[in-house]
């Protein structure tokens, strides 16, 4: 069952607050309607809430920044992004001077520096035991996603062991109205389908995702808010049924779903009858709190 609610009611029954961003607080050049507000009273009750962003393309600083220029002021602090997992990443799998290919931009480069990465130029993809897929900007895809394929499949071959690294899941993102711009996601799957093609479908070539739906994501929004998996008092509020509201569950979390982002339903009736792997168990029709 997916029961209508408001943000006050989520904020009275659970101890932090998770916020998707794009869709829900803000979209490419504006903060939605009520955010500011509900950003303002969130700073000013003092009450436990994060953005938990798949963005992994720009620096903490640079999407604070944004967000002050979409006039949603969410303090540095307070965000989660899938960047922020690579450094996390690399310490927790014991990657410290690991040679790295980064296919991203300056800002991804900059986070996988984080993780005592040693960086390798493009040009010298092969060097490389870590392939970090951080952006679809900031390299020039066909060349170089070629080079990845044709690099991956000499070390399948030599038996040389490597590590796929994908910090954003997401296959596209909005541009504008009804216009949409393939993410990182959308290259490693040229990348695994070709390898599946080469030498069979099997987790060993396939990427590690780190953001929504997946759960190292929700492992670090729960650990700034000093929660735990098994006692958390934690509600995820995202506008993505794949992403936002899939997580949640399949993390053991509730969920709750905006109407304002990309999600097709607006009913509980509609949203009561999905499976349960993609079913909120709130509906917020806007972010007014009251
Ligand atoms: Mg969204």
């Amino acid at each position: 069952m997916t029961t209508a609610t408001t943000i006050r009611e989520l904020a009275e029954r659970y101890d932090t607050l998770l916020f998707d961003s794009y869709g829900v607080l803000v979209n490419e050049s504006t903060g939605l309607p009520g955010s500011r507000e509900l950003i303002d009273w969130l700073e000013s009750t003092g009450k436990s809430y994060f953005i938990v962003t798949n963005d992994a393309s720009r620096s903490i600083t640079s999407r604070t920044e944004k967000f002050v220029q979409q006039g949603v002021p969410v303090p540095s602090e307070r965000i989660v992004n899938s960047g922020c997992l690579i450094p996390l990443f690399f310490k927790d799998n014991g990657l410290a001077g690991a040679p790295t290919a980064v296919l991203g931009g300056s800002d991804a480069t900059e986070y996988v520096k984080q993780g005592d990465a040693k960086i390798v130029r493009l040009d010298r993809m092969a060097e490389a035991s870590v392939f970090v897929l951080a952006d679809d900007e900031g390299f020039d895809w066909r060349p170089n996603i070629n080079a990845l394929v044709s690099t991956l499949n000499h070390k399948v071959l030599e038996s040389e062991p490597f590590t796929l690294l994908l910090p954003n899941p997401d296959l596209v993102y909005p541009t504008g109205e009804r216009k949409y711009s393939f993410a990182a996601a959308a290259l490693a799957g040229l990348v695994e389908s070709a390898l599946d093609r080469l030498f069979g479908p099997s987790e060993q070539h396939h990427f590690i995702r780190l953001g929504k739906p997946h759960a190292p994501i929700f492992d670090e929004a729960l650990r700034r808010a000093g929660a735990s998996r098994e006692n958390a008092s934690v509600v995820m509020i995202g506008d993505q049924l794949e992403t936002d509201i899939a997580g949640a569950v399949a993390y053991g979390i509730p969920s709750a779903i905006v109407t304002t982002g990309i999600s097709r339903f607006s009913t509980a009736e509609e949203l009561s009858a999905l499976p349960r792997e993609h079913r909120p168990d709130y509906l917020l029709t806007s972010l007014s709190l009251g």
